[in-house]
């Protein structure tokens, strides 16, 4: 079976991350799709045409307004305009430079939208965008088709849409003003100009380069607890979906066993002692939720083989925590963990996957990014809030992203971003007061509740062992805080992840295909097949928006149910796959 959606992207655009497009749906689990520079002149397009940010010569524009007009479903990334031009829409052109990287609006009237979660005053995006003008005069504010507007300040809606959405005779069409892609890069990576390596290094001034200099000038503060990559991704689904309304595509859901989020807890080493390792494992075991530790050398030494073994065979994981000095090369740093993942295996008998470094250090863009995958380490957690912001989302996700490099090219390495931290929390740090403990806890509900209903988002807090008991810089003991989050995860029901599962899991989620798909009269029949063995796949089906499905009758053992997800109904059933097995899902809904 050809993928039902034919993505256009140009490897050799000056758009380095235009091609992004493609993660984006892979972490979103939709790897249907088919990537191509050109179009044949006898290919068929399949239901959903989408166009990076790229130029297009003058007959393909033509083509794919030919194929709208005659029913196709087409999503521009900040269109040409002779793509405009061709499908009989105002033409685009970019707007000045200072309209880059303002925020987005939804309109309150566009139903593509209704009901997903946003910011009050609007999100931000980054990059250059194009004027999409409604072409109505004075009533620009109430042309149909504008989804979302640009706003130059939070709250403060243009002239210029964000995104559009058009019927063209049998067809559909979304624009986007900005490139969604070169949007997300930026946002989950920051701003390579400020890296130890760029003109700009160590921009917050406090003399060690950490992920935080990155995002500092570019993530408004008031933003920091949205993860706005995330929900920027799920405006972009909710496009496809309205894209193909006629013929609705299932997608792989963020999550193992339908869960709405999940919370993923962590510490590092430092001088700790062995009563203090075990003293953090012992409170996450009490709730059966792994904690991964990240051992600089000498907690290695500390920690022996059959400790780290029994911990382990408990879900508890382990991972280096190199340290180089607070201002490394990217030579000086990969070398400090080159020895600590030496010092670890011999130690333990197997590479490290995980990672988190000491003090957070972070030389160059992507370079260490680069060295962590060099030794093997598949997921590292040193993005967390610093200077100026005090916990959120720092990069915009909750979620593993790949960190792309400067041609665009994805790395094997996934960023789990960290959104609280001990000491950045009960200390005067980062320009900002302390928390007391019952904020950091109120907080930490909040968060964590957030994540559960309105973002579906990974929670991640750190929490080093040695301050759990009290002493040392810390003014309380910060046992209370972990206990009561541990329970407050438990209580909303979400799992608790162990850091290499999880790792697995999503490999493997991103390894399933899909080898037929059939509409029927009320939902689809499909085949997927996994690469890789997975288990407790949720196949998620959007509902129409009026639906008054009631019940969802599907193929998986592990349960069919009608679930929210981002302010939208879905049906969703769980599925498990062994390696090499090829699925039949079938998704139906119940009408009353
Ligand atoms: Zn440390």
């Amino acid at each position: 079976m050809r993928p039902p959606i034919l993505l256009l992207a140009d490897p050799d655009s000056p758009n380095r991350f235009a091609g992004y497009l493609e993660e984006m749906l892979r972490m979103e689990g939709i790897a249907w799709l088919e990537v191509t520079r050109d179009l044949e002149s006898d290919q068929a397009l399949p239901p959903l045409v989408m166009v990076t940010a790229m130029y297009l010569p003058d007959d393909v524009a033509e083509r794919l307004a030919a194929y709208v007009r005659g029913g196709g479903a087409l999503l521009s990334a900040r269109p040409a305009a002779n793509l405009t031009r061709a499908l009989g829409l105002p033409p685009a052109r970019l707007l000045p430079e200072e309209w880059s990287s303002r925020y987005v609006l939804l309109d309150p009237g566009s139903e593509m939208v209704a009901g997903l979660p946003w910011a009050e005053g609007g999100v931000q995006f980054m990059g250059r965008p194009t004027a999409l003008l409604p072409d109505a005069g004075e009533d620009a504010y109430t042309a149909p088709g504008v989804v979302a507007w640009i706003a130059p300040f939070p709250g403060q809606r243009s002239r210029f849409p964000a995104v559009t959405a058009h019927q063209i005779g049998a067809g559909r069409v979304v624009l986007f003003a900005f490139d969604p892609a070169e949007s997300a890069v930026r946002q989950q990576q920051g701003r390579p100009e400020q890296s130890s390596t760029g003109a700009l290094p160590d921009f917050d001034g406090d003399t060690t380069y950490r992920p935080s200099d990155l995002f500092l000038g570019q993530l408004d503060p008031a933003l920091k607890d949205v993860p706005q990559a995330d929900v920027q991704r799920t405006l972009l689904l909710r496009a496809v979906e309205w894209l193909t309304e006629s013929q609705p595509l299932p997608r792989l859901w963020r999550f193992p066993a339908n869960a709405p989020a999940a919370a993923f807890f962590d510490g590092d080493s430092d001088a700790m002692d062995l009563e203090d390792f075990h003293n953090a494992l012992s409170i996450c075991d009490r709730y059966d939720a792994p904690f991964a530790t990240y051992l600089k050398p000498e907690a290695v030494e500390l920690v022996d083989a059959s400790a780290e073994a029994a911990a382990r065979a408990r879900g508890h994981r382990f991972g280096p925590h190199p340290w180089a000095g607070p201002q490394p090369t990217v030579e000086e740093l990969r070398g400090a963990l080159e020895a600590n993942c030496a010092v670890f295996a011999a130690r333990y008998g197997y590479r490290p996957r995980i990672h988190r470094g000491h003090w957070l250090v972070w030389p160059g863009w992507v370079d260490h990014a680069r060295s962590l995958q060099g030794v093997g380490i598949e997921m590292d957690a040193n993005y967390t809030a610093g200077w100026g912001f005090k916990g959120g989302y720092v990069n915009g996700t909750g979620l593993p992203a790949r960190f792309v490099d400067e041609d665009g090219k994805s790395l094997d390495v996934y960023e789990q971003s960290t959104i609280s931290t001990d000491d950045g929390w009960l200390l005067p740090k980062g320009g900002l007061p302390a928390h007391t403990l019952a904020q950091a806890i109120s907080r930490s509900y909040d968060m964590i509740d957030a994540a559960v209903e309105r973002y579906h988002t990974v929670y991640h807090p750190y929490f080093h062992p040695r301050p759990l008991k009290g002493g040392g810089a810390i003014p309380y003991p910060t046992r209370p805080w972990l206990d009561s989050i541990l329970a407050h995860c438990r209580l909303r029901g979400i799992p608790y992840l162990d850091a290499e599962r999880w790792l697995d899991w999503n490999i493997a989620r991103r390894g399933v295909t899909l080898t037929t798909l059939h509409q029927t009269e009320s939902g689809v029949e499909c085949s997927l097949h996994a690469a890789k063995a997975i288990d407790e796949l949720t196949v998620l089906l959007p509902l129409p928006l009026n639906s008054t499905a009631v019940a969802v009758a599907g193929s998986g053992g592990g349960g069919n149910h009608i679930v929210r997800r981002h302010g939208r109904l879905y049906a969703s059933t769980v599925v498990s796959l062994r390696a090499g097995e090829e699925l039949v899902v079938s998704l139906a809904t119940v009408s009353t």
